[in-house]
């Protein structure tokens, strides 16, 4: 496995696999690997002939009172476990070397559905992501980009940004890997505190609840506001709880397949967590 750092050592690497017409699949991370990004590359590894991973932590789609400074880093770690899982190439620029060449103009704004959910409480989070994305994106020009349904809402706009720009790249969400007790795995879960962490699971078992009284006919809007109930009452301060369709349309009714969405606080701890949940009549 080769570590790349600069955008021109990457093409140097990456070279021969464009002449040959190699499947180039990509996985775009902020590093502090766990399971959930491992199960991206093995995915990748599957579809691809050559995997890159990026690791960066992207300033831009961090807010000011956010964890960019305090965000893990963990770089040497993180190539030991991409080497076990058959990464091909990390890529693990600079700030700089990403962003440090000349003063960035463009911005780039998915619309409406970067301002729903998680982009209210994070106002420019997703312009950052698809800048970064996009860049990336140009970098590596990659046959296969692979996302985790864990930030469902991420996944939906760089969907919503590739068919708009007709950027030739497939996008492959890949479903959310989950700790044995169901919480999601995350990089922040680290931030929890050892009885935080005993409590957190709360957030998927009341999501599989809900997905139960959905299907015993219980109204949505009842489903709702029972998940905040038992959330609170679990000490979490609720961020949102919300139902919508797959393409992230809202919906008052369970007349359809539903996405539940969360995000909660735990201490100081931000988790988000989703479920889908299937209709049928
Ligand atoms: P991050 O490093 O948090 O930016 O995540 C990089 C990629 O890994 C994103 O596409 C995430 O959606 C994905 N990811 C993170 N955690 C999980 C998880 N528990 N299951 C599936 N994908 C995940």
């Amino acid at each position: 496995m080769k570590t790349e750092t600069t955008i021109q050592g990457l093409s140097a690497s990456l070279n021969p696999a464009r002449a040959s017409r190699k499947m180039i699949g990509f996985v775009p991370t902020m590093g502090n690997l766990h399971e959930g990004h491992l199960n991206l590359v093995r995915e990748a590894r599957k579809l691809c002939d050559v995997v890159v991973v990026s690791i960066f932590v992207n300033p831009i789609q961090f807010g000011p009172n956010e964890d960019f400074d305090n965000y893990p880093r963990t770089l040497e770690h993180d190539s030991h476990l991409l080497a076990e899982v058959g990464c091909d190439i990390v890529f693990a620029p600079s700030v700089e070397q990403m962003y440090g060449n000349h003063p960035r103009l463009t911005n780039i704004s998915v619309g409406e559905i970067t301002n729903d959910l998680c982009g209210l409480q994070r106002p420019g989070h997703f312009d950052g992501v698809a800048v970064v994305v996009t860049k990336l994106f140009n970098i590596v020009q990659p046959n296969y980009a692979f996302f985790g349904q864990k930030d469902f809402q991420q996944l939906a706009v760089i969907k919503q940004l590739v068919r708009d720009l007709n950027m030739p790249i497939d996008v492959i969400g890949v479903p959310i890997t989950r700790a044995e007790d169901g919480l999601a795995l995350s990089s922040r879960n680290g931030y929890l505190s050892e009885q935080e962490r005993k409590t957190a699971p709360t957030i998927y078992q009341t999501l599989k609840t809900a997905e139960t009284d959905l299907h015993n006919g219980q109204a949505l809007s009842d489903v709702l506001e029972k998940i905040r109930v038992n959330l609170t009452d679990a000490g979490f301060v609720v961020d949102y709880i919300e139902a919508r369709s797959p393409s992230l349309q809202k919906i008052d009714q369970f007349d359809q397949d539903v996405v539940l969405f969360i995000a909660a606080k735990l201490g100081k701890t931000r988790l988000i967590d989703n479920l889908q949940v299937k209709y049928s009549s």
